[in-house]
């Protein structure tokens, strides 16, 4: 299974991914985490992803297709991948496309988080990893335990840091640049019969219980091309038209009734799912805008 699970920063996709991985057979693909190891190696891409990263803005469509490829080309993606954090721009996505044709191996499903904002703003400030045993915890909402008998043996306390980009003026940025630039991104996978949206807050079990409805339902046929508005005609042009198409009446079939009432099922569906799609990008605007505030509010006071 070929799968892609977007939502904004903290909706959650990272630890669904991770309970997917041993259910499918199929490894995660996070390109956040494929970034940080580079930082963290020192490399030429982990020095300039850096400071990118550390700003809340996204790295370069073309440096991201790349590690794509090369990762979706390994051994143990033959199967299928859950990408997470890719694409988050319409480049990438269109660059996927293409590179999933190419392989002849196109997505199975695109799966869209719903999370409240507040419930949004929550989980990313609470949000904890821990150095030695890299576990991420909240510290709202799943804190880690005391004494810790799930860190490395040596340590009987889990040493928490936080992300440097889930501090509150990056967030904030993060934010607004998933409302900025994913919303295409959704329509895309929209128009492309391939979203699904899961409400995202809950029982993490609950989650994961949706996320499996939603990845077994049936694929839809793409949203049916809109109309394109006739042409214009010269008005010597139209009377031998409109004698052309009066003989073509009597031979036109009527398209089936059946045909036509899928076709209608499927426009109102793709409409239905890029409303829900819509509602979530206007959440997320909001609490951006409302993050914003504060961090301003804040560095006045300073
Ligand atoms: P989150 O989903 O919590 O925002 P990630 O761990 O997925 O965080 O990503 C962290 C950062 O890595 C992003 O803010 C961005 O700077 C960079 N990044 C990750 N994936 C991409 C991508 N597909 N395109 C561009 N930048 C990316």
């Amino acid at each position: 299974m070929r799968i892609v699970l977007m939502g904004p920063p903290g909706s959650g996709k990272g630890t669904q991914a991770q309970r997917l991985v041993s259910e499918f057979g199929i490894p995660q693909i996070s390109t956040g985490d494929i970034l940080r190891q580079h930082r963290k190696a020192g490399t030429e891409l982990g020095k300039r992803a850096d400071a990118i990263m550390a700003k809340g803005l996204l790295v370069d469509d073309a440096t991201m297709l790349d590690i794509i490829r090369d990762r979706v080309a390994q051994p143990d993606a033959k199967n299928g991948f859950i990408l997470d954090g890719f694409p988050r721009t319409q480049t990438q996505a269109e660059g996927l496309t293409k590179l999933m044709d190419d392989l002849d191996t196109p997505l199975d499903a695109v799966v869209l988080f719903d999370v409240s904002a507040d419930e949004l703003v929550r989980r990313i400030s609470g949000r904890r990893t821990c150095s030695l045993c890299n576990k991420v915890f909240n510290i709202h909402t799943a804190p880690p335990s005391s004494p810790a008998t799930d860190c490395v043996p040596e340590s009987t306390e889990h040493q928490l840091f936080q992300r440097k980009d889930d501090e509150e003026a990056t967030v904030a940025e993060r934010l607004r640049v998933y409302a900025q630039q994913t919303q295409p991104v959704l329509s895309y996978y929209s128009d492309a019969g391939l979203l699904r949206t899961v409400r995202a807050e809950g029982a993490l079990e609950e989650i994961t219980q949706r996320l499996r409805d939603a990845l077994s339902q049936k694929p839809r046929s793409a949203a049916p091309a809109r109309k394109r508005a006739p042409k214009r005609r010269p008005a010597a042009r139209k009377a031998v038209a409109r004698k052309k198409s009066r003989s073509r009446v009597a031979v036109r079939r009527k398209p089936k009734s059946a045909a036509r009432s899928v076709k209608r099922k499927v426009a109102a569906k793709s409409a239905k799912t890029r409303a829900a799609a819509r509602k979530v990008v206007r959440k997320v605007t909001r609490a951006a805008k409302r993050l914003v505030r504060r961090v301003r509010r804040k560095s006045k006071r300073r």
